[in-house]
């Protein structure tokens, strides 16, 4: 009988990484997921405890790890993810994205693994082709606060392609563009937890600057769904997986309460440095080569997300 893959998932407590994990428990991997905590959560995986096919090894993905037994894809989904997170975090960022890479590389290769990283829309930085391709080099401030998570990225991309190049390795590269769903992390300040969680409470909505600067949101079933058919694929070059329904701020801000039946009022706060005026994923090459489209309206997994928040708000954990 040929035994199931072996899939190691860094970042597996974290919002996109414990999706990740479900998704290839149910393809019937057996997952190894890594995570440090820092901004992952073991709540995130607390489903999959004492199964079999399952194991959690806290783990700092920066330093060396020996895995024993054969490992058959690396996922590299570690780092801190949001713009408050990575200002918080600004080292373990950069060593998350370019030591942590250099790391579970080394595994992939080791292993003879097949290796997929979790880059991101960040790359373009601040954008000034729009909606951006993949074939975009990107408008980023190496030394503004951002820069510590998109050139950590960049650099991240940079090693993965030079571990194809120079030693053959299976590679991927997924462009992540603004993900939503349950499992965010309530106060990770992006604009998801923060408009839903104020929406439920009637607090203020802060919406930074004027609001018009766009934003275009994914399901993370929509997202995970991408993943997977890309680590499943022979692309080796970047794939943009993101949903292009685009809109400003503020248009979201309307969203959320009106769903939410919030009596929440909007109010302004200062625009963070560097924060990128429109963002909107050209989506052509992962329709084109892996056949994939986002399948989930933004009201249904808005809603989805909302019932996740709310739960959380009555367990008193918002
Ligand atoms: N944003 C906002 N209010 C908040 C949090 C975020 O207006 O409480 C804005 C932020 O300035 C940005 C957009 O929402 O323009 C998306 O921010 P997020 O932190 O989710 O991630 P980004 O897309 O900037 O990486």
């Amino acid at each position: 009988m040929k035994s199931s893959p072996v899939s190691v998932v860094t970042g597996g407590a974290g919002f996109l990484g414990s999706h990740l994990c479900d998704r290839l428990l149910a393809e019937g991997h057996r997952v190894i997921a890594l995570d440090n905590l820092i901004t992952g959560n073991v709540a995130n995986i607390e489903h999959l405890a004492g199964r079999d096919d399952f194991r959690f090894l806290k783990h700092d993905v920066t330093e060396y790890l020996f895995l024993p037994g054969p490992v058959d894809f690396v996922f590299h989904f570690a780092s801190p993810a949001s713009p408050i997170d990575y200002l918080e975090l600004p080292i373990q960022t950069l060593k998350v994205g370019a030591l942590g890479t250099h790391k579970a590389l080394g595994l992939a290769r080791a292993k003879g693994a097949r290796f997929l990283l979790a880059s991101t829309s960040e790359v373009y930085g601040d954008p000034l082709v729009h909606p951006q391709p993949e074939t975009y080099w990107g408008n980023v401030n190496p030394i503004g606060p951002r820069g510590v998570y998109d050139e950590a990225k960049r650099f991240a991309e940079a090693i993965t392609m030079a571990y194809h190049r120079a030693h053959g390795l299976d590679t991927k590269i997924v462009r992540i563009f603004n993900t939503y769903g349950p499992r965010m992390r309530p106060r990770d300040g992006r604009v998801v937890p923060a408009f839903v969680s104020q929406a439920l409470r009637n607090e203020p909505i802060t919406v930074f600057g004027d609001g018009l600067q766009t934003r275009s949101f994914c399901f993370v079933s929509d997202l995970i769904e991408g993943i997977w058919r890309l680590a499943q694929s022979d692309e080796h070059e970047p794939v943009n997986i993101g949903n292009p329904a685009e809109m400003t701020v503020l248009q979201f801000a309307e969203k959320i309460v009106a769903l939410c039946e919030s009596r929440s009022v909007i109010v302004h706060r200062p625009l963070p440095v560097d924060d990128p005026k429109v963002r909107q994923p050209d989506i052509r090459r992962a329709r084109e080569r892996l056949g994939w489209s986002p399948r989930v309206p933004l009201e249904d997994g808005l809603r989805q997300t909302i019932a996740y928040f709310r739960n959380l708000l009555d367990r008193g954990l918002l």
